[in-house]
């Protein structure tokens, strides 16, 4: 398979990103769902990420901020870390804002073009077929649940996003990224913040 340059590899992941986007939307605008007001804010919860590709692109969009505003997220991203740790020592779940994050109370991702896969699907109901065919479902976040209840109480059914070739995309592009030596670096499994304290994944 052929290493495609990190330039060539971001254009296809935009174009993915953008495919999330208009199924996202599709499934949200059905139910009638939007974020305005809303109380709760995904980006206050604690999920990994898993690809390179993803990661890089991510400090791609880090790269092209004010020398500050980075170094600013950067220290954001070294509190994150130690106090996530803190709280998993104590057996607790982390409910940290992200460190990209720039208003807390309406939840604007300061990195909105830049964002990941999992931020992009985290609201609408979705599944995803794995290689070995079993079937993982994602019911949304609150608000989808309670707007899917009422879609659903007239006998409708309310959409779900299918990410199966989004992700099966996604997985080709980690390795058209990466190269034929993927299996050879770790796996990845970091949360944002940790990938801004790690700085942008090395392949030596
Ligand atoms: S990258 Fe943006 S959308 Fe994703 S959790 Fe952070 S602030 Fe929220
Ligand atoms: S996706 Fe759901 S939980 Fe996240 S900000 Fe929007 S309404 Fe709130």
């Amino acid at each position: 398979m052929k290493k495609l340059t990190p330039k060539a590899a971001y254009r296809k992941l935009a174009s993915i990103y953008d495919r999330m986007v208009d199924q996202y939307s599709d499934a949200a605008e059905a139910i009638g769902m939007t974020c305005n007001g809303c109380h709760d804010n995904c980006c206050l919860s604690f999920f990994q990420h898993h690809t390179y590709v993803e990661w890089a692109y991510m400090w791609e969009g880090l790269n092209q901020l004010p020398a500050e505003r980075l170094e600013e997220i950067r220290e954001k991203a070294r509190i994150y870390v130690e106090s996530a740790q803190d709280s998993l020592n104590r057996g607790e779940r982390p409910h940290l804002m992200c460190p990209l994050n720039i208003d807390e109370q309406q939840g604007i991702c300061g990195l909105y073009n830049h964002r990941l896969m999992i931020c992009r699907m985290h609201g609408v109901p979705n599944l995803l077929v794995k290689p070995n065919g079993q079937q993982v479902q994602f019911p949304g976040c609150y608000r989808c649940q309670e707007l899917t209840d009422l879609y659903e109480a007239d006998g409708r059914s309310a959409p779900v996003v299918n990410r199966t070739s989004l992700y099966k995309d996604l997985v080709m592009l980690e390795m058209q990224f990466v190269g034929k030596n993927l299996r050879q670096f770790p796996k990845v499994d970091h949360t944002i913040a940790e990938m801004i304290v790690l700085g942008p994944p090395r392949f030596r």
